[in-house]
């Protein structure tokens, strides 16, 4: 009996011990959200990555991204139980809009008092939210971004708007770049494998005659393939606008049929999270496209 009781006793113990352990934790998330600073969420990626530019060094201010969609873009993106955590502490949340957050409603269901910022409104047309992949779109991105920061930290904003006229310069020389390599390729003829290429051919003059959108994995028919080659020729196009991931089976596939360079491109919607990751990806992607269009 006397065993019995000690076991009891040991089982309640540790179930107390479990108990506040629990409560410290989700205590410490939720302070990291609703103390004194600002705490900035961001749904993905590429508005991170603007976020963390502008915000910098800048002091009682957090940014943190919800989890990282398991395909390219957030297309078909659940929010997470951690996500919806993060989502309940935040003060700002940063999205790109235009129809890529799918979850903005039950968001705003969930969350009526939290303040949501739509940076790509106004930039993207119907049926394309992938605003980030035109440069000059981007940059006018960051300066929503910015405003919406700005806004939410009241007080002293000087150095927030130092941050991001900061970055703004780096992606200035970056378009500089951009529109010296358009006068060069303008006008030519591409086969895009994703529908984020579409700003991006904007941005250099190019024309796309057929796009095959390979966003996810998935079965390509021999119809499409067929389409694809038919457009190839009859087109006159010399390059083919490829995503790594899901692009390259389908690129090798027409290698074999037709003359034709692939770029494969980085539709920068993943990476180390380091603050010059969409820099260091779009200056990967000129290069890329001065490579397969052989301009030096
Ligand atoms: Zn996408």
């Amino acid at each position: 009996m006397k065993a019995k009781y000690r076991f009891v006793a040991v089982l309640l113990l540790s179930v107390a011990a479990c108990a506040a352990l629990f409560v410290k934790a989700y205590g410490t998330e939720k302070q990291a959200g609703q103390g004194s600073g600002l705490f900035v969420a961001a749904s993905f990626y590429p508005v991170y990555i603007a976020a963390e530019n502008v915000v910098g060094s800048c002091e009682g201010i957090s940014v943190k991204c919800l989890s990282e969609p398991q395909s390219g873009c957030l297309h078909d993106f659940v929010l997470t139980p951690e996500d919806m955590q993060t989502l309940s502490s935040a003060d700002l949340f940063l999205v790109n809009g235009g129809g890529m957050e799918t979850f903005l409603e039950e968001v705003a269901a969930q969350y009526p008092s939290l303040t949501v910022a739509e940076t790509a409104d106004g930039l993207v047309a119907e049926e394309n939210a992938h605003a980030w992949m035109g440069i000059a779109k981007y940059r006018a991105q960051v300066g929503a971004v910015s405003d919406a920061i700005c806004q939410a930290a009241k007080g002293d904003v000087q150095q927030l708007k130092a941050n991001a006229a900061r970055y703004d310069a780096k992606l200035q020389g970056l378009q500089e770049q951009q529109e010296g390599l358009r006068d060069a390729i303008a006008g030519s003829k591409v086969v895009s494998f994703h529908e984020a290429y579409e700003y991006l051919a904007e941005d250099y003059g190019l024309e796309i005659v057929y796009t095959l959108d390979l966003d996810e994995e998935r079965q390509v028919s021999a119809g499409e393939v067929a389409d694809v080659l038919k457009a190839v020729k009859d087109g006159g196009v010399r390059v083919i606008l490829a995503e790594g991931a899901y692009g390259a089976k389908m690129a090798e596939t027409v290698q074999k049929e037709a003359d034709v360079a692939v770029c494969f491109l980085d539709t920068l919607v993943r990476g180390d999270y380091g603050a010059d990751s969409y820099i260091d990806g779009m200056q990967q992607n000129i290069n890329l496209l001065k490579e397969a269009f052989g301009v030096n």
